[in-house]
């Protein structure tokens, strides 16, 4: 197989030290800090008008046009997800900029520079899946929690050998989650921090992910406070009754100083799976696969998955096994780094046939799929799980 990181080819990208950053949303805001170890940051540049004018660590958030002349002179950083990337390639190809020349999204710089000019292992997004039991049952689960029979809790033993077997590989990763199913339902998440605690200096933003239904304890708090753990908050009260229980969470989790992110009005890519199969031929599984372009990578089981969907499917016992799916880390050299940069080149979708064989099945979370829907649809409602919201 071809490599992708191959981007990278003109020669002034070496020694690289002055950069302009552009976006500052929540994405390029987890960005900055990683940048600025090792780049002199001119500029950031925004479309929002309600960030610009403002400064960052000294930096000034301008527009466009008061941008024009610096992004002619510096390479130019677009730390946007890859959704929102055509848009703005656009508006750089129109000031006569050329992509990968002149600017280059971040999720393709990252891995690729580091690896070719630090010799270092970088990936962008891995998440840690810790359970699969959940507080909710939604319908459109991306991980398919109503669908499988033999829910668990990941093992503290198992947690620890992933773990040491991907910080072993992989240098630094820019944004790992712990997250299921409900996360604050392992029993025993305070081990699990631990472990990751050691790895802390190797992890840029570290968080949760959770629905909100879960106050968590004291000594969880603790934890989160000490290892700079952020929390993210799916809020789903537009399809739940439950904002009493959120609005009391995030009291409580900024009573402890805990970084909190909520999200509302959540829509979501229906996948379909596995209620609607898809039938995409293997032609259009490639370019279905393209469009999806997730950045959502999983460890579980000593493994690096591509994708969370087709993971949970397969390791769910929806779907059967599929070796192109994953890198198993055993089978990494942890001593060479030619051996190592197969876990870049699985995060970067470089994929066997171009495709994962879930692709077919699944409606996929890129422009493609039209199926957008209120998030956290409720299904058979588990009045046992559900009678503590
Ligand atoms: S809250 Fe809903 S979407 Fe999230 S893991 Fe549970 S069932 Fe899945
Ligand atoms: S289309 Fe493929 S890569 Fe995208 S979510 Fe589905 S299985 Fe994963």
């Amino acid at each position: 197989m071809e490599t992708r990181l191959n981007r990278l080819t003109k020669t002034d990208w070496k020694d690289l030290k002055d950069i302009i950053l552009f976006g500052y949303g929540r994405y390029g805001s987890r960005v900055l800090p990683y940048l600025q170890k090792d780049f002199n940051i001119v500029a950031i540049v925004d479309n929002d008008v309600q960030k610009q004018g403002k400064i960052v660590d000294g930096i000034s958030i301008v527009n466009l046009k008061e941008a024009q002349e610096l992004l002619h002179n510096y390479k130019v950083i677009v730390a946007v997800q890859a959704f929102f990337y055509a848009e703005i390639c656009k508006q750089l190809e129109e000031m006569g900029l050329r992509e990968y020349d002149d600017f280059i999204i971040w999720s393709q710089f990252f891995p690729e520079w580091y690896y070719k000019y630090q010799k270092k292992i970088c990936v962008e997004k891995t998440d840690i899946v810790i359970t699969s039991f959940c507080s909710l049952n939604c319908e459109s689960c991306s991980a398919f929690i109503p669908y499988i029979k033999e829910k668990k809790h990941e093992k503290l033993k198992d947690l620890e050998n992933s773990i040491r077997l991907f910080f072993e590989r992989v240098d630094r990763v820019q944004d790992m989650n712990l997250y299921g199913g409900e996360p604050f339902l392992h029993p025993q998440l305070c081990g699990i921090i631990e472990l990751l605690g050691k790895y802390r200096h190797k992890i840029g933003y570290l968080g949760i992910i959770t629905n909100g239904t879960i106050i968590p304890d004291s000594q969880v708090l603790h934890m989160l406070k000490k290892y700079h753990i952020g929390v993210s908050i799916s809020d789903y009260s537009a399809s739940i009754d439950y904002k009493g229980k959120l609005d009391r969470l995030c009291k409580i989790l900024n009573e402890n100083e805990i970084s909190t992110v909520r999200t509302v009005n959540m829509i979501w890519f229906d996948l379909g799976f596995p209620r609607k199969k898809m039938r995409y031929g293997r032609e259009e599984a490639k370019t279905h696969m393209t469009s999806c372009n997730t950045a959502c990578h999983d460890l579980i089981d000593g493994k690096i998955y591509y994708c969370i969907a087709d993971r949970a499917a397969q390791l769910g016992g929806l779907i059967p096994y599929s070796k192109k799916s994953y890198v198993d880390l055993n089978t990494i050299d942890k001593d060479s780094l030619e051996s190592r940069k197969e876990i870049l080149e699985l995060c970067a979708g470089n994929i066997e046939g171009g495709y994962l064989d879930f692709c077919q099945l699944c409606g996929g979370f890129g422009y493609d799929n039209k199926d957008e829907i209120l998030a956290a649809k409720q299904i058979n409602k588990n009045v046992k799980d559900n009678e503590d919201l």
